[in-house]
């Protein structure tokens, strides 16, 4: 895709700072971490977001994380790490070429990954979980 920065990064036209690359993703520092060592695999295909991703690309990439998570942890000795990945403006989607955050982290740390918890009503959780199921 023509002016994607994602796609230019991980074809390499764009430099970066790699983690890991093989046929299919690239794995780079994202250049305003959350905290040192915050990694982002890049599938090599323009992909926009999950949604839209080939199930084979969805199960290359997973592995791949588990090896780079086990690598950020080994190298930093970080104490937990988050892997996450938003889909749309509005879930915080700010480049639109799909991609997995690796976020090192340490206890009490600050960084936050806030949401306020709600709550359902008596038997909206059994609906709604219903009807999600009914659209797999
Ligand atoms: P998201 O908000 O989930 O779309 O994440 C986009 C991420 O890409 C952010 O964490 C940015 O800091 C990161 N980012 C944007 N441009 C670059 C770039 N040129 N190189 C590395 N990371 C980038
Ligand atoms: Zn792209």
């Amino acid at each position: 895709m023509e002016n994607c920065i994602f796609c230019k990064i991980a074809n390499g036209e764009i430099p970066s700072a790699t983690v890991y690359e093989d046929a299919n993703f690239r794995a780079i520092l994202d250049i305003a971490p959350a905290a040192k060592g915050h990694v982002l695999l890049l599938p090599k295909a323009h992909i926009k977001n999950l949604t839209e991703a080939d199930d084979a690309v969805l199960s290359a990439a997973l592995p791949v994380v588990k090896r780079i998570s086990g690598a950020i942890g080994k190298t930093l000795s970080c104490d937990g790490i988050n892997v996450l990945q938003n889909n749309g403006e509005a879930a915080g989607q700010s480049v639109f070429h799909l991609h997995i955050h690796m976020i090192p982290r340490y206890v009490a740390d600050g960084v936050t990954i806030p949401w306020e918890t709600k709550s359902y009503e008596d038997g909206e959780a059994a609906e709604l979980a219903e009807k999600i199921a009914e659209n797999l």
